[in-house]
């Protein structure tokens, strides 16, 4: 089957009710966007997920939301103030702007990635190899200045320094902020972790590829506490268990791949990073980034706060500071992710095409439609099952048009099973199911429905 494009994948979502452009009867601001009413599901869904199998279903990983702005300390603290910059270069003929590294990334088609790269090394390798700007084709570049992706604002009326803060660039450093407290008030023993799903801002150079790179946009990040030593053997569970995750969500493998960060690539504190990315419209790309943080970051909170931040060991009496295996993901990026892997348009047996999102049900916005055959005898009834259902999972309800039109609406929501309500149903309780990606139906008693969707939800 012929992957979707992002041009297709972006209009659908409008016209379904996925994802809207943002601010859109202003002319936009470019590269927001809103999660229309089947999008804001398909989200809380994903997080869900996440939230699930990362949260609720282990018995040493403790849930937490922080404060989207700190204590400017923090930033400082933890090198985003001084370091969390991209390395910007701009077209002198046609004025458009880069990031470096991306220019060196797409010319060796993802061999070199310029990671850890200082400016002279990334200035050499881009007019070494004549790289040419993507917009004009000229290679006539300013030089690389460090652009920091932090987004400041101000605490209070005045717009003076010492009133400056910054919207959070990733959820960790609230986690790491907090590590006492979740160790005290839950009794925690490490090995043990902290996960967080909220929203991050960077000031992006160039955003784009629809939502896989915003400046505004939400991350879930679990950070896990273990004795030094221990850390590789975790690094290597949680990169084991995130792809599992992917799988069990619905992603094929074909479409995921591990990529392992050279020695070179390495962020100075890790000391393993493996990224896990996914077949894009685009290509494969960044989705999920696991990385042994070592005790960079409690180490650093622990300078600069001078609070005690380490961890005394209840068997041994030994104090030591945790290191961290970090699983980071982006909601927005697996989004858009699930709909790549989920989309389809297809051609069946009458010659008739479909469009159809086959998500996993745990994800799907809606689980059932309930859908009347014909209005004026079936409506009563179906409304009844309806309300029944529906406060069980998030169900719809259609009278419009004829029923082959409904399930077509219902197919590209994504919405797994169709309920119709018939004559059968008046005279002896039974409803039909039908099975949005095999679209063969099904016979239950009303009373057995509840059940049978509930057994296809399990994750
Ligand atoms: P990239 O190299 O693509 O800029 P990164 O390595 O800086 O990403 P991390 O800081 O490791 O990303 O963030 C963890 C996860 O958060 C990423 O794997 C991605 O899923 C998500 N993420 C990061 N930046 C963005 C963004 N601008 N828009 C959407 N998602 C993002």
């Amino acid at each position: 089957m012929e992957k979707v494009t992002m041009e297709k994948l972006t209009a659908v979502c409008k016209q379904y009710g996925f994802i809207y452009q943002g601010s859109e009867i202003y002319g936009g601001l470019s590269n927001t966007w809103d999660y229309g009413p089947l999008g804001v599901e398909l989200k809380n869904n994903i997080k869900k997920a996440w939230w699930k199998k990362f949260v609720e279903e282990q018995k040493n990983i403790y849930g937490l939301d922080a404060a989207i702005l700190m204590n400017p300390n923090v930033w400082v603290a933890s090198g985003h103030v001084s370091s969390f910059s991209d390395p910007l270069i701009d077209c002198k003929k046609c004025k458009t702007r880069h990031r470096a590294d991306k220019l060196i990334e797409d010319f060796t088609e993802g061999k070199e990635t310029g990671d850890g790269w200082d400016n002279t090394k990334l200035e050499k390798f881009i007019s070494d190899n004549k790289i040419k700007c993507p917009k004009c084709g000229s290679s006539d570049y300013t030089p690389i200045r460090q652009f920091n992706l932090l987004f400041e604002t101000h605490i209070g009326v005045t717009e003076e320094n010492e009133n400056k803060v910054y919207l959070r660039g990733e959820t960790c450093q609230g986690i790491f902020t907090n590590f006492k407290n979740v160790e005290r008030s839950m009794r925690a023993k490490v090995p043990f972790g902290i996960g967080q799903i909220g929203k991050s801002f960077r000031n992006e150079i160039t955003p784009g590829n629809f939502i896989f790179r915003t400046r505004e946009f939400e991350q879930m990040e679990l950070e896990f506490f273990c004795k030094p030593g221990t850390d590789l053997k975790w690094h290597d569970y949680f990169r084991s268990y995130c792809m599992d995750f992917l799988k069990l969500i619905g992603l094929k493998e074909e479409n995921l791949r591990y990529r392992d960060h050279t020695k070179e690539e390495l962020a100075f504190y890790s000391k393993a990073t493996t990224d896990i990315e996914y077949n894009y419209p685009m290509g494969f790309g960044e989705l999920w980034g696991i990385a042994d943080r070592t005790d960079y970051d409690l180490k650093t909170h622990m300078e600069h706060s001078k609070e005690d931040l380490r961890y005394l060991d209840p068997e041994t009496n030994e104090k030591y500071i945790p290191y961290v295996i970090e699983p980071s993901v982006g909601v927005d990026r697996l989004l858009l992710a699930v709909l790549t892997e989920s989309y389809k348009e297809e051609t069946l047996e009458d010659g008739t095409t479909r469009e159809v999102m086959s998500f996993h049900p745990f994800l799907a916005p809606f689980k059932v439609a309930v859908l009347p055959l014909v209005k004026k005898f079936h409506s009563e009834k179906a409304l009844e099952i309806y309300e029944n259902l529906n406060k069980e999972f998030m169900c719809t309800y259609d009278e419009t048009g004829n029923i082959g039109k409904r399930y077509r609406r219902e197919d590209v929501a994504g919405t797994p099973y169709c309920l119709t309500v018939d004559d059968e149903t008046l005279n002896n309780g039974t409803v039909t199911i039908r099975d949005r990606d095999t679209m063969e139906q099904i016979t239950l008693k009303i009373e057995d429905v509840s059940d049978y969707i509930k057994d296809k939800l399990k994750i």
